[in-house]
């Protein structure tokens, strides 16, 4: 379990300085500033673990990464940049130095409301399409709470295209936050225990599989769960995992949708999970054309939201998002994380770039009705 910071320093100490991961960092790409480069991280990580003095620059360069894992995919000493970062986090954490006044405000609003966008608990279920269904399952379509405020859209197509194809599962009236935010930010001694709670709500209504449509939910559940509290007796999969293997048997039912569209592989389900195929073939059945932006699958550009940065960095992580939309060769994209949704949607109408990204489910949903 964890990642030591005795550990976290051997696997810095590998690092031959060459460069290699610089251009590919969407944080240096933007601010041109090699404090937030993947390289000098490792350098402000080993300082922080050696009890060094740290100024804010240093603090800012720790909370500003988006955790998409480029750098890992290109560094020849295949040095896990993201697991350093989040033990830097904590470090950060243990040491009074973070998280910052705004992730705390994030942090209040998942303790007080039980949900990381400031939502009001009673409209958590204003998405679903129906009356609350009083149906109890082994499976549980967690829906997250960026698609239960922000991205209703993921939410209310997600619970539609899995009962169209005769998933049984069941939703929870109290659902609240998977606590991702609260790991992210560094501050593991909240999530601990927050995690700890889900599992108890979890266990007491008989929960063996989870279904999440959001990105964040998924690694959180997969990963950091495990990662706290040993592991769990529930498995996880993507919506996009659960409706390939249902359509899998018959994907002849599906509507031809007649659009050009581009998938924007998001990094935790692309590089992270390494479900680049399955969507791409889904989307496919619905007869969709794809046109590729030309950093795809694994070598896709980050949204820029992740990793707890978009709160805090709104300006960068937005800048990320412009960047990764610029090179998109249509105005339709289909993402199948709610995050990148929000993110990429902002940037587009905030930088005038005329892009529209639309969640899977949705797209799926018009191929069944
Ligand atoms: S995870 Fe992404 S943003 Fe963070 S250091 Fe690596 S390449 Fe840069
Ligand atoms: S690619 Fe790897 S070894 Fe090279 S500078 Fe970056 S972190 Fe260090």
């Amino acid at each position: 379990m964890g990642f030591t910071t005795q550990e976290a320093i051997e696997a810095i100490n590998t690092c031959t300085q060459c460069q290699e991961c610089l251009d590919i960092c969407p944080t240096y790409k933007i601010t041109g500033d090699v404090l937030f480069s993947p390289m000098q991280r490792l350098n402000t990580a080993a300082r922080l673990f050696e009890g060094e003095a740290i100024d804010d620059r240093l603090i800012e360069s720790i909370y500003n990464c988006p955790k998409c894992m480029q750098c890992e995919t290109v560094c020849p000493m295949s040095i896990p940049v993201t697991r350093i970062i989040h033990r830097s986090r904590q470090v950060l954490a243990e040491r009074n130095l973070g998280p910052l006044e705004s992730h705390q405000k994030v942090i209040n609003g998942i303790l007080k409301k039980g949900n990381s966008v400031n939502g009001d608990p009673a409209t958590r279920l204003e998405w679903l399409p129906e009356e609350f269904p009083r149906h109890e399952s082994d499976t549980l379509l967690y829906v997250g709470c960026l698609p239960s405020y922000l991205v209703k859209d993921s939410a209310s197509s997600s619970y539609s295209v899995l009962k169209k194809l005769g998933l049984d599962f069941m939703i929870l009236e109290d659902e609240g936050c998977s606590g991702t935010y609260l790991y992210e930010s560094g501050r593991i001694d909240l999530a601990g225990e927050f995690f700890q709670k889900n599992v108890e709500r979890f266990r007491a209504r008989g929960i063996r599989e989870i279904v999440v449509p959001c990105n964040g939910c998924l690694k959180c559940f997969k990963y950091f769960y495990p990662d706290l509290l040993g592991k769990t007796e529930f498995s996880v999969r993507h919506v996009v995992e659960v409706i390939y293997d249902l359509l899998g048997q018959n994907p002849q039912i599906l509507k031809k949708v007649e659009k050009t569209v581009t998938y924007q592989d998001s990094c935790r389900l692309g590089r992270g999970e390494g479900i680049m195929e399955q969507p791409r073939q889904i989307l496919d059945w619905c007869g969709v054309v794809l046109k590729e932006v030309e950093d795809n699958r694994a070598n896709a550009g980050c949204c820029g939201a992740g990793g707890g940065i978009r709160s805090v960095y709104r300006d960068l992580s937005m800048e990320i998002a412009a960047d990764m939309l610029g090179g998109v060769p249509t105005d339709s994209v289909v993402s199948a994380c709610p995050f990148c949704t929000f993110n990429l949607n902002y940037a587009s109408k905030k930088k005038g770039l005329d892009k529209t990204v639309t969640y899977f489910t949705t797209l799926v949903l018009q191929a069944l009705e």
